[in-house]
């Protein structure tokens, strides 16, 4: 497929034009309506000078907006840069600084920030769309967006000089576009920053084939899934890279209905599947574990859910059984990292799908476990680093050729994963090579506690992490959120892990929480968790 990646929206135009692309807080757009409007966003952009390679940020949370944004900046010729609009000034600013994007998009509450950081920053042009504006954020799902003191001092934009409102710009925009010529191996799409969970994010370069290749491949899991037929669940950020393909560009491709939702809150979807009856629904771990932890949950309707993809963190074989019991739908795990754009392994729904693996590396790609640090392969069964080759894995890290040569050799994209490969071709991940606790000299994999835990029916959540100890080096610890209602007490505790597991993997200490901090996919950032105790040490 050699179609630049905005090419699956033409496509889709072209031959569904009145097929629903967006379901929105009730609206609806067409797949001609967003290709009309994505087209105005491109010539806009062109008329305030973008060139082919400039950079166009993109801050919003799931909504037309950030769909039609991104397929315009494409189609205008930009690079993509997805930003978290949770970001608060420095993290923006690093990234704009970072990326040296000309133009960003964001909402009109965030506008202030965006202006404090646009002067040490490239950025030349910001473009908002809002709260009070055309398809409108209600109040309560902006929050999470902005600080409370912020919403009070949202001023309507003016469109004037630097700043462009939304619907003003749709209306002046020609949509007559420049289109360019592209070379979809080399020139890029997306510069998409890292999910920052073990350090700075770093902007990956993924070109408009590593994209599409990607997305065609996304349809293996679903093999069975007909175009412009389903009707997909939009709860993942479209900020992220796996929200970004395995939802928005997948669903693009097919010509399926997204159904979007800004911020992830447990009864509003709730609600909505019964409403709107999605049959896909691609998740993260911990989005499926808040909707089982709902005390309703069994009151919903949730049987239109065939198939669900859960990815970006190790799915506990207890939710994966809980949540196919509920909704009747198959779940299956999948694995990736945006250096991948991002999907490289993941089970197959309709085929021989197993509890507790990633599945098998997916068309076209390569997959290999190799002695860490080498091109050394290991045998079957044994632990080693996950490497992945294949025509979705990124041209390298922008500006920092360093890094690129540590982590792109001889084609292989070394993950920084440990696992392994059973005979029969299907892969485990045991955790990250960075997070593997080492105490007492016994190497501990966070997961395999992790796991052991979840199989408690007390516990909701749960992340275990290597806690420096002067003595053992580091030491076991476990972060315990508790589900509703249930009592449980340290000893109790100790007694179950003492029963599961051998004496060295046992944690040492036990800390209940009332919530763990996550990212924007609900990854649990077991690094702030153990910068926390560094901090309190000192
Ligand atoms: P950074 O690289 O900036 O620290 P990050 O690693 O969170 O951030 P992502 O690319 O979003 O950035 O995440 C990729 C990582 O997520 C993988 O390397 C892997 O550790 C983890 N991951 C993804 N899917 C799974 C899975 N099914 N099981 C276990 N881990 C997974």
């Amino acid at each position: 497929d050699n179609r630049p990646l905005h090419g699956l929206l033409m496509d889709a135009a072209e031959n569904y034009p009145d097929k629903v692309a967006i379901h929105f807080m009730g609206k609806e757009l067409t797949y001609q309506e967003v290709y009309d409007s994505a087209k105005k966003f491109a010539s806009y952009l062109q008329g305030l000078g973008l060139e082919k390679g400039d950079r166009v940020a993109i801050m919003l949370p799931n909504s037309p907006q950030s769909v039609i944004s991104y397929y315009g900046a494409l189609l205008a010729g930009g690079i993509v840069v997805q930003t978290n609009p949770l970001y608060t000034e420095r993290e923006l600013e690093y990234q704009m600084k970072d990326s040296g994007a000309k133009f960003l998009v964001c909402l009109d509450i965030l506008l202030p920030r965006a202006n404090n950081v646009k002067g040490e920053t490239n950025l030349e042009h910001l473009i908002v769309t809002g709260i009070k504006d055309y398809l409108p954020f209600p109040k309560n799902l902006v929050y999470p967006f902005i600080q409370k003191r912020e919403y009070n001092m949202v001023v309507k934009p003016e469109h004037a000089g630097d700043t462009h409102v939304w619907t003003k710009m749709l209306e002046e925009a020609s949509g007559n576009v420049t289109m360019h010529e592209f070379d979809p191996e080399e020139d890029l799409a997306l510069l998409q920053y890292t999910g920052g969970t073990t350090g700075y994010p770093k902007g990956v370069m993924l070109t408009h084939h590593n994209l599409v290749s990607n997305t065609q491949m996304s349809k293996a899991w679903i093999y069975k899934a007909e175009y412009g037929k389903e009707t997909v669940l939009g709860i993942l950020p479209f900020f992220h890279v796996y929200g970004m393909t395995a939802v928005m560009n997948l669903s693009i491709m097919m010509a399926q209905k997204m159904v979007l939702v800004p911020k992830f809150d447990v009864d509003t979807v709730l609600k909505l599947i019964e409403k709107e009856k999605p049959t896909l629904f691609p998740g993260a771990p911990t989005i499926y574990i808040g909707l089982l932890n709902h005390p309703k949950i069994q009151k919903y309707d949730l049987s239109s859910i065939e198939a669900c993809l859960s990815g970006s963190a190790p799915l506990p074989v207890e939710v994966q059984q809980n949540f196919e019991k509920v909704t009747g739908g198959k779940l299956v795990e999948g694995y990736g990292l945006t250096e991948s754009s991002p999907v490289t392994h993941s089970n197959l729904i309709y085929d021989d799908r197993r509890a507790g693996t990633i599945g098998i590396p997916w068309p076209d790609t390569d997959s290999k476990i190799f002695k860490p640090d080498t091109l050394e392969e290991m045998p079957v069964g044994e632990v080693g680093e996950v490497a992945v080759k294949g025509p979705q894995i990124m041209k390298g890290y922008w500006n920092r050729p360093e890094e690129t040569e540590n982590t792109l050799k001889d084609g292989w994209l070394l993950t920084g994963d440990m696992g392994y490969m059973n005979e029969d071709g299907y892969f485990y991940i045991v955790d990250r090579k960075k997070d593997m606790i080492i105490a007492g000299g016994f190497n501990i994999y966070p997961r395999e506690v992790e796991e052991v835990l979840y199989e408690h029916e007390a516990i909701a959540e749960t992340v275990v992490a290597g806690i420096p100890d002067p003595y053992r080096g580091e030491t076991v610890k476990a972060y315990i959120v508790l589900k509703d209602g249930a009592q449980l007490t340290e000893e109790e505790l100790d007694q179950y892990c003492r029963e599961n597991l051998a004496a060295f993997k046992v944690p040492k200490l036990y800390e209940f929480r009332e919530e763990l901090p996550k990212t924007a996919v609900g990854k649990i950032l077991r690094r702030k968790l153990v910068d926390e105790e560094k901090e309190k040490m000192e």
